[in-house]
C-alpha cells in the first residue's frame, strides 16, 4: 500500500513538474481530545513540508457528511447546520458563506484526496467551534471543546442603533438583567461557547464592549455601554438566536411592516432586457410595479414608495438608498429574465441576496449587475467580486427574512401564473447590496422568450404577477408580526 501511494505521489510530481524535495514517509499523527479523555490516531504525508491528512479520515474523525461532485471536484462537508465548500486543487475554502483561503490546495493522491494540516484549524474552527493545537515536533493534535451550543457573536451598527447577536446551536432559555449603571448582562442557561470568540470591541458612540465569561451552567454575556440606554432583546428561529437591540428605532416599536419600496429594474440609458418583439423590460416592470403599489396602498394601507415613476435612470445603489432612506421594512426589485446564451429559459424565479452558487444564478447576477458600466464611480469599479462578497457577507443579517419572502413570492406566483416555476435562488446582486431590510429580486417571466414575451406585454399578465406579489407581502406581513409580537411577549 505505501509503495502504491508513492508511486503515485512521484507521478504526480512528475506530471506537475514542481521540483519536490525528498518525500517524507507516510506518518501517523495522535489527536488527544479534551485534555485527553479521548485518543486517535490519523495517517499523514508530506509534500514540500506542509503535513497533509487524508479526506476520508477526517471525516470519519469529526462525523461530518460528506458530498462529492467528481465532475467539477467539488466537496461539500456537514456538520449540523454548518457547511464547508472546496475545490480539489483550489486554496479557497467556503467556510458558512465565508470565504477563507489556504496556504497549499487540497490535493489528489493516488485517487484520495489530501488536505492540509491547517484545514483542520479551518474547520473547526468555523464548524466544530473546537480549539485546535497541532504540534509538528510531537505530531500531536490537541482538539479542545467541539460540542460548544453557542457559536457566535455578531453586531450591527446603524445611524441610531446596535444591534447584537448570539447565534446559538439550539434554543436556550435566557435572563437580561440590567442591575449595574450603563451595562446589560445575558445569563444563556445551558450555554457552553468560547469566550474568547464571545468578546468583541465595538466602540461605535453607544456600545463600547463585549465580555463573556463561561460559568458552570451558563454562558454570561456582558454588554458594556457608553451610558444608560433603551434596550430590546428577543429570539429569532431559523437558526435560533438571541438578538439584543441597543437604542431600538421608535418607528420598529411595534415591530410592523409600515413601509415597502418597490424597485421597478432600470430605467432611461438602461432598457435591461429587450424580447424579439421589442418590448422593454424597464417598461414591462415599471407597470407591474405600479400595479402592486396600488394593491398595497389600497388594500393594506401600507406606505409604498416606487424607487422611480417613469422612464428615468438611477444608479444601482441610490435604490437601496431610497429604502434606507424611507425606512422601509421590505425591498422589492422587479426584473424580467433573459436567456443570454443560456438554454432558452422561461418561467418565474426569485432571488435573495447570497453568494451564487449555480451557473444559472451567476449568469442572471451578471446581466443585473451590467449596468455597474454605466455609473460613474459604482462600487464595482472600486472592489473586486470577492472583496464585494466579504463585505456584504458581514452585513447580510436579513438572509432568513429574505428567503422567507423570496419562498411566499414564488408559491404565490406560482398559484397565479400558468408559467414554469423556476425555484428559489440566491446571488450576489449589487442592487441588493446594500439594503438594511430584508429584501428580494424577483424575475416574474423571460422577456427573451417570445410567448412570454406577448404575455408580459398583456395588462391583464401584468396584473396577476402584482396580485401574486401581493398576496405574498401579505403572507410575509402576518408572519412576521405575529412572531414579532410572540417574541416580544415572551420576554
Ligand atoms: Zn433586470
Amino acid at each position: 500500500m505505501v509503495k502504491k501511494i508513492l508511486i503515485g505521489l512521484v507521478v504526480t510530481a512528475l506530471i506537475t513538474l514542481v521540483a519536490l524535495p525528498l518525500l517524507a514517509q507516510q506518518e501517523e499523527i495522535r489527536v488527544i481530545y479534551d485534555e485527553g479523555q479521548a485518543q486517535a490516531t490519523i495517517k499523514s504525508l508530506t509534500f514540500q513540508g506542509t503535513n497533509f491528512i487524508y479526506l476520508k479520515e477526517m471525516v470519519n474523525l469529526f462525523r461530518l457528511d460528506l458530498k462529492w461532485d467528481a465532475i467539477t471536484k467539488k466537496v461539500t462537508l456537514t456538520s449540523g447546520p454548518d457547511q464547508v465548500i472546496f475545490f480539489v486543487g483550489s486554496p479557497q475554502i467556503m467556510v458558512n458563506d465565508k470565504i477563507k483561503r489556504l496556504i497549499q490546495p487540497p490535493r489528489f493522491s493516488n485517487g484520495a484526496i489530501l488536505l492540509p494540516i491547517e484545514f483542520l484549524s479551518e474547520i473547526l474552527d468555523g464548524v466544530l467551534r473546537a480549539k485546535i493545537d497541532w504540534d509538528p515536533k510531537t505530531r500531536i493534535l490537541k482538539v479542545n471543546g467541539g460540542r460548544l451550543n453557542i457559536r457566535e457573536l455578531r453586531h450591527s451598527s446603524y445611524l441610531d442603533s446596535t444591534r447584537i447577536v448570539i447565534d446559538l446551536l439550539r434554543p436556550l432559555s435566557y435572563r437580561v438583567r440590567k442591575d449595574i449603571p450603563a451595562q446589560i448582562t445575558i445569563d444563556i442557561y445551558g450555554g457552553e461557547g468560547n469566550p474568547g470568540q464571545l468578546s468583541l470591541e465595538i466602540n461605535d458612540g453607544r456600545v463600547k464592549n463585549i465580555q463573556a465569561f463561561q460559568l458552570p451552567n451558563a454562558t454570561q454575556v456582558v454588554v458594556r455601554l457608553i451610558q444608560d440606554l433603551p434596550y430590546k432583546t428577543f429570539i429569532l428561529k431559523n437558526p435560533h438566536r438571541i438578538v439584543l437591540d441597543i437604542n431600538p428605532p421608535q418607528k420598529r416599536l411595534g415591530y410592523k411592516i409600515t413601509t415597502i419600496v418597490i424597485d421597478p429594474g432600470h430605467g432611461g440609458k438602461d432598457p435591461g432586457a429587450i424580447g424579439k418583439g421589442e418590448t422593454r423590460e424597464k417598461d414591462v416592470v415599471l407597470a407591474i410595479a405600479k400595479e402592486l403599489k396600488r394593491l398595497i396602498s389600497e388594500r393594506l394601507g401600507i406606505r409604498v414608495v416606487l424607487t422611480r415613476t417613469g422612464d428615468y435612470f438611477i444608479p444601482l445603489k441610490e435604490r437601496t438608498a431610497i429604502a434606507n432612506n424611507e425606512g422601509a421594512d421590505l425591498f422589492i426589485s422587479i426584473h424580467t429574465n433573459a436567456a443570454l446564451g443560456r438554454a432558452r429559459g422561461g418561467g418565474f424565479e426569485t432571488y435573495f441576496h447570497s453568494l451564487a452558487l449555480t451557473e444559472n444564478a451567476k449568469a442572471v447576477a451578471r446581466f443585473e449587475n451590467a449596468v455597474i458600466k454605466l455609473e460613474k464611480g459604482g462600487r464595482g469599479k472600486s472592489m473586486s467580486q470577492a472583496e464585494f462578497i466579504l463585505w456584504d457577507m458581514a452585513h447580510n443579517t436579513y438572509l432568513n427574512e429574505s428567503s422567507e419572502l423570496a419562498i411566499l413570492v414564488q408559491e404565490e406566483l406560482d398559484k397565479k401564473l400558468r408559467i414554469r416555476n423556476r425555484k428559489v435562488d440566491q446571488a450576489s446582486f449589487y442592487v441588493l447590496s446594500g439594503a438594511n431590510m430584508p429584501s428580494i429580486l424577483t424575475e416574474v417571466a423571460f422577456i427573451s422568450n417570445p410567448r412570454e414575451e406577448s404575455m408580459l406585454r398583456r395588462p391583464d399578465f401584468q396584473k396577476r404577477i402584482a396580485e401574486g406579489l401581493y398576496n405574498a407581502i401579505v403572507l410575509y406581513k402576518r408572519s412576521y408580526e405575529k412572531s414579532m409580537g410572540l417574541a416580544i411577549s415572551e420576554q
